[in-house]
C-alpha cells in the first residue's frame, strides 16, 4: 500500500459499494467510500427497492382493508388513506436505513468521502478538488433512469421512478411507459391508491425477463385488479400541457392518443459514468455504455474493479452487493463464489412473481431436454387460509441430470419462497432433493416440493 491514502476506493455506496467497503474494512484493509449524494445507500435505499416497497405495503394494506378483509369476517367501514402520510413512512424507513449504514462506516472506521469522484490518472482520483489516491478502487456508480428524447423527465408531470415514489397527489390518470418490473410496481401502487393506470409497452409481452406463463398469468392478475394494457405499442411523441399529458401512441398500426395526468417513463436504466472521466484512468466503455470487466470484476487496469449496475448483467441491488463482496474477497487474495445461475428476481405486485435459474424458452434455445412440473396455490391449504389462492410455481429440471436448472412462480411471498430455488440452483441440487425435502404443512413452499414432484413424475 505504500504511499496510496488507501488499500480500497469504493467510488458511489450504493448496495454494491456500500458493501463492498464494508467488507474490505472486515477484511482490515484502510478503506474509503466516495459517495455524491448526500445520504449513503446509492438508488437502491434512496430512490429504488426500499422507498418503492414501503410505498408497495402500504397501497397494499390499503387495498387489503378495503377489499379482502371482508372475505375474513372484517368488516372495516370508510377506510381512508393519506398519501402524505405514507410518503412520510416511507422516508423514515428510507432514513432509518442510511443512517445505518453511516453508523456502520464509522464504527468499521470507512472514510466517507462526500462529493463526485472523477479519475485524474489510474491511482487517483479528484474529490471535488480534493486528490485522494488507492492502491485499489471499485466503481460502483450504479445507474440511472433512461428518458425518451420527446419527453424529458420534469419530475412533475413526466417522472422517472424517482419522481413517481414522492408524487404529493394520487394521480387520477397514470400513463406508465414501459412493462417492466419498476412500471408493474408503481402501476400497483398507484392503481390501488385510485388511479386509472394504463401501461403502453413495445414488446408484446410485460416483465419479458420472466418465464413466458408467468408473464401471461401477471398480466392476466394485474387486468383483473384494473390495470389496463397496451402491448407491441410505440410512443411516437407527447405534449406536456398545463395540467396534463398527451401521447402519441402507435397501437395495432393505428395511431391513437392517450392522456394522464401523470407519465411514468420506466424505459430501463443505463449504467451511470457520467463526471468518471474514465479515460484518464486508460478505459474506455462497451459500446452500451457499461464499464467492461473480466471474470474477477477486473477492468482493463488491474486495480480497477468495477460492480452493480456499472456492469453489464442484472440490475439487482443483491447481485451488486454479491459482487461487492466478491471484488474485495479477490482483492484481498481470498477465494470468492458467485454464482450468476442462482442470482433471483422478484417483482413485488401482488401477488409476488419470483425466479432463478432459466426460462423455459431459455432452457429450449440452449438445446436441453427438460422436465416441467406446476402446481397451483389454490390446492394449498396454507394459501387457502390466507386467501392468497392466486398462481402457481413452475420448475424446470434438465432431464439427464435431473438437476433443478429454474424455478418460476406467481405467488404470495414469492419473494421469501425463492430462497428455496436459489440455493437449491446454488447447491446444484435435483429436482428429486426438492421433491423428497420435507416441507412444513401447512405452508405455501409445499407448492414447491408439489411442484418438482410433478416435474419427476413427468
Ligand atoms: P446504485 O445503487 O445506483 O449506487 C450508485 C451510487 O454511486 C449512487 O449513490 C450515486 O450517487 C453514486 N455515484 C455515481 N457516480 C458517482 C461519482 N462520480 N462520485 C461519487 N458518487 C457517485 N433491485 C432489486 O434487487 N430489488 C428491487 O426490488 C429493486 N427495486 C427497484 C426499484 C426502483 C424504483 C429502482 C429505480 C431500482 C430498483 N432496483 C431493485 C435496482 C437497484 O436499485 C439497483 O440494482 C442497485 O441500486 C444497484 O446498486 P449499485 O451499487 O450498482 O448502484
Amino acid at each position: 500500500m505504500a504511499n496510496y491514502d488507501f488499500q480500497v476506493l469504493v467510488l458511489g455506496s450504493g448496495p454494491g459499494g456500500y458493501v463492498a467497503a464494508l467488507r474490505a474494512a472486515e477484511l482490515g484493509m484502510k478503506t474509503a467510500c466516495v459517495e455524491k449524494m448526500e445520504t449513503l445507500g446509492g438508488t437502491c435505499l434512496n430512490v429504488g427497492c426500499i422507498p418503492s416497497k414501503a410505498l408497495l405495503q402500504s397501497s397494499e394494506s390499503y387495498e387489503f382493508i378495503v377489499e379482502r378483509a371482508g372475505e375474513q369476517g372484517i368488516a372495516v367501514k370508510g377506510a381512508t388513506f393519506d398519501l402524505d402520510a405514507m410518503m412520510k413512512r416511507k422516508a423514515t424507513i428510507v432514513k432509518g436505513l442510511v443512517d445505518g449504514i453511516a453508523m456502520l462506516f464509522k464504527g468499521k472506521k470507512i472514510e466517507r468521502l462526500q462529493g463526485t469522484a472523477k479519475f485524474i490518472d489510474p491511482h487517483t482520483v479528484d474529490i471535488n478538488g480534493k486528490k485522494v489516491t488507492a492502491e485499489n478502487i471499485i466503481i460502483a456508480t450504479g445507474s440511472e433512469s433512461i428518458s425518451l428524447p420527446f419527453l424529458p423527465f420534469d419530475e412533475k408531470r413526466v417522472v422517472s421512478s424517482t419522481g413517481a415514489l414522492s408524487l404529493k397527489t394520487v394521480p387520477k390518470k397514470l400513463l406508465v411507459i414501459g412493462a417492466g418490473a419498476i412500471g408493474v410496481e408503481l402501476a400497483s401502487v398507484y392503481r390501488r391508491l385510485g388511479s386509472k393506470v394504463s401501461i403502453i409497452e413495445m414488446l408484446d409481452t410485460i416483465t419479458p425477463a420472466m418465464d413466458a406463463a408467468i408473464c401471461k398469468q401477471l398480466q392476466t392478475l394485474l387486468k383483473k385488479q384494473g390495470i389496463e394494457f397496451y402491448l407491441g405499442a410505440k410512443v411516437k411523441s407527447g405534449i406536456i400541457n398545463d395540467a396534463s399529458v398527451t401521447l402519441s401512441v402507435e397501437y395495432e398500426n393505428k395511431p391513437m392518443t392517450m392522456e394522464g395526468d401523470v407519465v411514468l417513463v420506466a424505459v430501463g436504466r443505463r449504467p451511470y459514468t457520467k463526471a468518471l472521466d474514465l479515460d484518464k484512468a486508460g478505459m474506455t466503455l462497451s459500446p452500451k455504455g457499461f464499464v467492461p470487466v473480466d471474470a474477477n470484476f477486473r477492468t482493463t487496469q488491474p486495480h480497477i474493479y468495477a460492480i452493480g449496475d456499472v456492469i453489464e448483467g442484472p440490475m439487482l441491488a443483491h447481485k451488486a452487493s454479491s459482487e461487492g463482496i466478491a471484488a474485495v474477497e479477490l482483492i484481498a487474495g481470498h477465494e470468492t463464489h458467485l454464482n450468476y445461475m442462482a442470482i433471483p428476481n422478484v417483482i413485488y405486485t401482488h401477488p409476488e412473481v419470483a425466479a432463478v435459474g432459466l426460462t423455459e424458452a431459455e432452457a429450449r434455445a440452449a438445446g436441453l431436454d427438460i422436465i416441467i412440473g406446476t402446481s397451483f396455490f389454490r390446492g394449498n391449504g396454507r394459501a387457502r387460509c390466507s386467501g392468497e389462492t392466486d398462481g402457481f410455481v413452475k420448475v424446470i429440471g434438465e432431464k439427464k441430470s435431473n438437476r433443478l436448472i429454474g424455478m418460476h412462480m406467481i405467488g404470495a411471498h414469492a419473494s421469501e419462497m425463492i430462497a428455496e430455488g436459489m440455493l437449491a440452483m446454488d447447491k446444484k441440487a435435483t429436482i428429486a432433493d426438492i421433491a423428497y425435502a420435507c416441507h412444513a404443512h401447512p405452508s405455501l413452499s409445499e407448492t414447491i416440493m408439489e411442484a418438482a414432484q410433478a416435474a419427476k413424475g413427468s
